[in-house]
């Protein structure tokens, strides 16, 4: 396979990155970042190891990447906070400050690179500005009091990202609509506060609209045309739809050439996210895991299907990466590069190629194993393979984290299950019962 191709959300079809020919140019890489406003959940780990994946492959078959991941480090839910903790919405920083460190050790330890650029909403404040005043000017946005609206009347395309049709779309926004506003699906690029608040703009005191942001950083550092845009499924709508539409209606070129989202982490079916109090942070789980093989787990999975999270499932991924970590342990990685061709090797890097399709991957891995004690050659490239573009360590796990027999695996299930049906004292009695068995378990906040 010559080319790498990743699902387009447009067009729902697997489209070619980049065509030969092109790889003077750096290729663009956009991923929508973190809230800073708590602990950094399974589905933030997911979504930023799949486009680490992805970085990290680019850069193995030869490309350049230039790679942004913004910060939305002042927000209404960063600022609720800051009231909640400091009695004041304006020490919102301190409350950014502190989930941004937990959000890179985290990154740190699932073996995440740095993107070349972090971006935070409050150090670009003067390219939003901009950006909201050329909309005003091109007539595709209003300004009412101390507020600026987007006008997606000006915007015919709107809802083609996310497959919507306008007449849905406003049937379901007309509950909340805004008497400020002109169409219901209209959203704010800029907010209006009280003088003195926050920012100057030349429509008064304010802050920037959450969408706004991911337009102006992706200009400032890519500039107008991103070559990849990803993020959560979940931001597909609004956040993308409205992103295209207020970088698309000031310029011809396209703002994006590619979109491409990954699926949840869920829970009996059910996303998991802070909002449905349903959700694991990192932190918490690096407690019971080692984040190694959380990294292996997320990979264990395509990224376009949802990944049905169990504890269970996580320690049997633990199990089965302790044991290729210690396989591999005596080898010596052979760096290659990624236009070599070697058969077996080749057809791993194939299914990569091939919309990230890490379980095929594994799956000619697991075929050819027993090739790792006899062609040190193979084996070598295989655990250069493993480290550099999947970003697995490969480090031997500490032995005493988890042996786990058909009797631990009962437990873990029988205690998750009482753990989601909230019976506490179940989830206790059984916990003691792991501890009395000699493991380690960390609660998680009820
Ligand atoms: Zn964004």
């Amino acid at each position: 396979m010559k080319y790498i191709r990743l699902t387009n959300s447009m067009s729902k079809e697997k489209q070619i990155v980049v065509q030969g020919g092109q790889k003077i140019e750096p290729i663009k890489l956009y991923v929508c970042g973190i809230t800073p406003y708590d602990l950094p959940h399974l589905g933030h780990g997911r979504c930023y190891v799949t486009f680490d994946l992805l970085y990290r492959l680019l850069s193995f078959l030869g490309y350049s990447v230039t790679y942004c991941r913004n910060f939305t480090d002042i927000d209404d839910k960063l600022l609720n906070k800051s009231e909640k903790e400091f009695g004041t919405p304006f020490e919102f920083s301190r409350i950014a400050h502190r989930y941004i460190a937990a959000f890179e050790d985290n990154m740190l330890s699932l073996n995440c690179k740095k993107p070349t650029y972090e971006p935070r909403v409050t150090e670009t404040i003067p390219e939003i500005i901009d950006f909201v005043q050329a909309l005003v000017d091109s007539g595709h946005a209003y300004v009412v009091g101390n507020d600026v609206y987007f006008s997606i009347d000006a915007c015919p395309d709107y809802g083609a990202l996310s497959h919507r049709k306008l007449e849905d779309m406003e049937a379901g926004a007309r509950i909340a609509i805004s008497e400020k506003k002109r169409n219901s699906l209209d959203f704010a690029l800029w907010k209006g506060e009280p003088d003195g608040h926050y920012y100057k703009s030349p429509w008064g005191y304010g802050r920037p609209g959450w969408h706004i942001e991911c337009s102006a950083m992706a200009k400032k550092f890519l500039g107008n045309t991103v070559d990849i845009h990803g993020g959560g499924m979940d931001l597909l709508f609004p956040h993308h739809e409205n992103e295209l539409a207020q970088s698309q209606v000031l310029q011809k070129e396209p703002f994006v050439r590619l979109w491409t989202h990954n699926a949840f982490v869920q829970i009996n079916k059910e996303k998991m996210s802070k909002s449905l109090g349903n959700f694991f942070s990192l932190q918490d789980i690096f407690k019971q895991i080692d984040p190694q093989a959380v990294r292996f787990y997320f990979l264990q999975h395509q990224y376009r299907n949802p990944l049905d999270f169990s504890l269970h499932d996580l320690a049997i991924a633990r199990q089965a990466y302790a044991k290729l970590a210690k396989q591999f342990d005596p080898i010596a990685p052979i760096p290659f590069d990624g236009a070599e061709a070697d058969v077996i090797i080749g057809q791993m890097v194939d299914f990569l190629k091939d919309d990230l399709n890490t379980p095929g991957m594994f799956g000619v891995l697991y075929k050819h194993l027993d090739l790792i004690r006899t062609d040190s050659q193979f084996a070598g490239k295989v655990k250069y393979l493993l480290q550099t573009v999947l970003g697995l360590k490969l480090v031997p796990l500490e032995e005493k984290e988890i042996a786990i027999t058909p009797e631990i695996q009962l437990l873990l299930d029988q205690r998750e299950r009482a753990r989601m049906a909230k019976d506490w004292a179940k989830s206790d009695m059984i916990r003691d019962q792991l501890v009395g068995l000699g493991y380690k378990v960390q609660d998680k906040k009820k």
